[in-house]
C-alpha cells in the first residue's frame, strides 16, 4: 500500500461535451468553443479550455459568454452522442473495479481499496507507482474507447481525491498522498471545501478567512457559534478528513431523469413531449431493477434558476409507464396552468421504491388495492417495448402516440 487505509479514484472529463465537438470536428479543435443554445435565453452547456480562458464557463448564459469571447464558436449540443460517450467511459471504468459511483455524465468515483492487489500483482509494483499506472492506464483506455481527455484524481478518500482530479486538469492525473493533505489545503482558498458556497465564502471573507490556514486558526467553537454544526464538517474537510462511501449504483435510493437545456424552454407540447420521453426511460429502468414505485416528482427550473418540485403519491405500487406517464402529465399540466414562464430544467424522479420481497406484502391486500404491476395488454407493451430497447438501443422505438391517444 501506498499508504496507510482507503484508496479512491476521481476521473472527470475534461469539458466533456466541447470535447466531444472537437473530436467530430476538426475545425473546431484549438478554438474557443461554447456548446449550448445560441439565441437570446441560451445557456452554455459546456466551454472548451480556449474558451475559459476569456472566463467562460458552463452554466453561464451564453450572452454573458459571448461578451467574454465574441470569437467562440456555438454549437448546439448532441445528446446522443454524449451519452453514447459516456456510457463507454462508464464501460471503461468497469473493467478496472466493480465499485463505480457516476456522479453526473462524465464524473465518477472509483473505490479501488480491494482492487489494488490485484495489480499489484499484475504489475509487480506496488506503492506510488501502481497508482501513478492505473492512472495513467486508465486515461489511456479512455483514450482508445472515446478519444477524449479525462483528469483523475488518486488519493485517500473522496474529497481528496476530487480535489486532485480537478487540481490536474486539464488532461491530468495527480495523486495526494492523505498524510500530505493537511499541509497541501493550508494555503488553498477556503471555495475548495465541499458544501461551502458563495455565499458562505463571502460571509468568512468579513471575517478575514480566506485560507483553508485562517479557517483552521479561526478555532473550531468560533466558527461554529458563527456558521453552527456545518463549521465541523468543514473543519474536518481542512482536514483532509472525509468517510463518506463509494455508493454503488444499485445502492440507489432513488430513479429520476433531468435535463438541463440548451435554450429554455415554455412550449407545452415539447415540454410534454420531453417529459413523456424521461417517464419512459426511468419507467425501464425501474422494469430493469425489478423494482416498483410508490411516488413521482416533477422538477421545474426556471431561467432565474429558481426551482420547484411537484409530487404525486400513487394508489398502489407500480412499475407502470402508463400509470408514471398519467401521474407525471398530470403535474405537468397543473404546472403549466401556474404560468411560471419558460423552463431551463425539467427533470423526473422516482421514490418510494421496493423490490420484490416487498411486494409480496401487498400481494396479500385485497385485489383492488393491488395494483402492483399492471397486467394485460398495457403489461404486454411495457415487456415488449423493453425487449425491442435492449436489443436495438434507446431511440429505436416512440410509443408516445399509442399511449397519449388512450
Ligand atoms: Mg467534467
Amino acid at each position: 500500500m501506498s499508504w496507510p487505509g482507503r484508496t479512491i479514484m476521481h476521473v472527470d472529463m475534461d469539458a466533456f461535451f466541447a470535447s466531444v465537438e472537437q473530436r467530430d470536428n476538426p475545425a473546431l479543435r484549438a478554438k474557443p468553443v461554447l456548446v449550448g443554445g445560441a439565441s437570446k435565453r441560451g445557456v452554455v452547456a459546456a466551454a472548451s479550455y480556449e474558451s475559459r480562458k476569456f472566463g467562460c464557463r458552463s452554466a453561464m448564459p451564453m450572452a454573458q459568454a459571448l461578451r467574454l469571447c465574441p470569437n467562440a464558436i456555438v454549437v448546439k449540443g448532441n445528446y446522443g452522442k454524449y451519452s453514447a460517450a459516456s456510457k463507454a467511459v462508464f464501460d471503461v471504468l468497469r473493467t478496472f473495479t466493480p465499485d463505480v459511483q457516476p456522479i453526473s455524465v462524465d464524473e465518477a468515483f472509483m473505490e479501488m481499496t480491494g482492487t489494488l492487489h490485484i495489480y499489484e500483482k499484475r504489475w509487480g509494483v506496488s506503492g506510488l507507482p501502481v497508482l501513478e499506472k492505473i492512472g495513467r492506464t486508465i486515461k489511456q483506455r479512455i483514450r482508445e474507447a472515446v478519444d477524449l481527455p479525462a483528469s483523475v484524481g488518486i488519493s485517500g478518500n473522496k474529497f481528496l481525491a476530487k480535489l486532485s482530479s480537478d487540481l490536474s486538469k486539464p488532461d491530468g492525473l495527480k495523486i495526494l498522498d492523505p498524510r500530505d493533505a493537511e499541509n497541501e489545503l493550508a494555503p488553498m482558498p477556503v471555495g475548495v471545501i465541499y458544501g461551502l458556497g458563495p455565499k458562505t465564502q463571502d460571509r468568512l471573507r468579513q471575517l478575514e478567512i480566506k485560507s483553508i490556514a485562517e479557517m483552521r486558526a479561526f478555532g473550531e467553537e468560533r466558527l461554529v457559534s458563527r456558521f453552527g454544526e456545518q463549521a465541523r464538517d468543514w473543519l474536518r474537510l481542512s482536514r483532509g478528513e472525509d468517510n463518506r462511501p463509494v455508493r454503488l449504483e444499485r445502492e440507489q435510493k432513488s430513479i429520476g431523469k433531468e435535463r438541463t437545456f440548451f435554450d429554455n424552454i415554455g412550449d407545452p407540447e415539447e415540454l410534454r413531449s420531453l417529459l413523456l420521453g424521461f417517464t419512459e426511460e426511468v419507467a425501464r429502468s425501474l422494469r430493469e431493477d425489478k423494482l416498483t414505485c410508490r411516488g413521482i416528482t416533477l422538477k421545474f427550473r426556471l431561467g432565474d434558476f429558481s426551482t420547484f418540485t411537484r409530487s404525486a403519491t400513487l394508489d398502489a405500487p407500480t412499475d407502470s409507464t402508463k400509470i408514471l406517464w398519467a401521474a407525471a402529465a398530470d403535474l405537468l399540466t397543473k404546472w403549466l396552468h401556474e404560468r411560471r414562464g419558460a423552463l431551463r430544467l425539467m427533470g423526473v424522479s422516482l421514490h418510494g421504491l421496493s423490490g420484490e420481497e416487498q411486494l409480496d406484502l401487498f400481494a396479500a391486500l385485497p385485489a383492488e388495492q393491488t395494483q402492483v404491476r399492471t397486467s394485460g395488454k398495457q403489461k404486454k407493451v411495457d415487456e415488449t417495448t423493453d425487449a425491442i430497447v435492449q436489443k436495438f438501443g434507446r431511440g429505436s422505438i416512440k410509443r408516445g402516440g399509442s399511449l397519449r391517444d388512450e
